[in-house]
């Protein structure tokens, strides 16, 4: 067993040697894999770590209660056999530049292969994303062929409703001076941010400036192709997006207070189509529930929406969200394009969003879009005009821009 696991022996923060080289250097945005660095933020060889934090995100929180109940081996390595990515992605030229991805690791999926060497020889390398293959069986994608929306190639879109895709799982993994530059602050002023705001959950945010690189305790993206990835690389091909932001109560329950799931759902419709007439489709899903508040948050503002004088109200959609939680929207979309980045696009044809947020972010960072397609009117379910109307109100991108007429939602007695 390492030091830093002896029971009686807890390691409160690391202090680099003065003068010291580090054995495994982090060149961000360096040309190749290997001369950027393998990203190391293992918990049980301290001396070759070059991170602040550990792989996994929030699972690391679960990886803890394994080890502690004596489920896992704390220093035991993940058998990477066969776990090689299922479709190729890149090498695109956003790749190396330092600041045109700086929220994820552009060689996260290819440790393996760039780092066998290191990894036999024990160091703890592990994959921050990972590539692999699916079928999608979805409800919504059979009526879509019943209604003759969509039709079976046989290919992409299968006759039994089921759609063939490639599915792409990404951690975060922060470089911190490029993700100060992109919020307009210090690395130093963002540091102390995230060490205060975590209670104090990662020091070395605070002692270890030579560490530039963190791995954050939140939920990471997933990313759905649809159609030949092999197309990626030629810029000629048209680009059918969605970027789609966690809703758990509509994504996956159905819960018909706002548009979240009609609009995946016709993100994947749109996706799939471009993916079976020569183009590619391509569904972002961030875990940033209820706009990275959370879903308790998310909840109490239900009901002080429904509880109000005059009841849920669009006017007063955004208010109630920034009286419970401080603010109306903590997702910061500034961080998005970089999963788009690292697809190695510069253009999206058509861009299934009404969010002017996320078009702004895009836009801003050099992606071109062509065309913006709204949810239409029909998908929009009942308890939801509330938010539709409001989010017309605020300028959200839309072909009628009138708020409807019913922007008052169901009461709470009436569910
Ligand atoms: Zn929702």
């Amino acid at each position: 067993m390492s030091q830093s696991n002896r029971p009686d022996h807890i390691r409160l923060t690391s202090h680099p040697v003065p003068g010291a080289k580090h054995e495994y250097p982090i060149a961000w945005g360096a040309p190749t894999a290997r001369e950027r660095g393998p990203i190391i933020g293992t918990v049980s060889r301290p001396q070759d770590r070059n991170v602040i934090g550990t792989h996994g995100g929030s699972y690391a929180v679960y990886r803890a209660l394994a080890v502690s109940s004596g489920a896992l081996d704390p220093i035991r390595r993940p058998d990477l056999t066969n776990t090689f990515p299922a479709a190729t992605i890149g090498p695109f030229d956003q790749w190396i530049d330092p600041q045109r991805i700086v929220a994820l690791d552009p060689w996260g999926h290819l440790v393996a292969e760039n780092f066998r060497t290191e990894i036999s020889e024990g160091v703890d390398i592990r994959p921050s994303i990972a590539i692999t293959r699916a079928r999608l069986d979805l409800p919504e994608i059979q009526a879509a062929l019943a209604a003759k929306r969509l039709v079976a190639d046989g290919e992409f879109v299968h006759a039994s409703g089921s759609v063939s895709v490639v599915k792409v799982a990404i951690d975060p993994v922060w470089y911190l001076p490029g993700i100060a530059h992109r919020f307009g602050t210090s690395e130093t002023n963002l540091r102390r941010a995230l060490f205060e705001q975590t209670a104090g959950m990662f020091p070395e945010l605070v002692t270890r400036p030579d560490l530039q690189v963190f791995l954050p305790p939140i939920g990471g993206t997933t990313v759905y192709l649809f159609g030949d990835v092999t197309k990626l690389p030629d810029h000629r091909t048209k680009i059918t997006c969605r970027v789609h932001d966690e809703c758990n109560g509509s994504d996956v329950f159905g819960s018909d207070i706002c548009t979240c799931r009609p609009y995946l759902i016709q993100g994947i419709e749109e996706c799939a189509r471009a993916g079976q007439t020569g183009g590619l489709g391509i569904v972002v899903y961030n875990r940033k529930e209820g706009r990275a508040l959370g879903e308790v948050t998310k909840f109490l503002v239900y009901n002080a929406r429904k509880r109000q004088e005059g009841g849920d109200d669009a006017a007063l959609y955004f208010e109630r969200t920034e009286c419970v939680a401080g603010v109306q929207d903590a997702r910061f979309q500034q961080l998005m394009p970089d999963v788009i980045h690292w697809l190695g696009l510069k253009r999206i044809d058509r861009f299934i969003s009404m969010s002017d947020m996320k078009h702004d972010a895009l836009t801003s960072q050099g992606v071109e879009i062509v065309e913006r397609v709204p949810i239409p009117d029909h998908m929009i379910p009942a308890d939801a005009g509330v938010e539709m109307a409001a989010k017309k109100a605020a300028g959200y991108f839309s072909l009628d821009p009138k708020p409807s007429e019913c922007t008052v939602g169901r009461p709470l007695e009436k569910y």
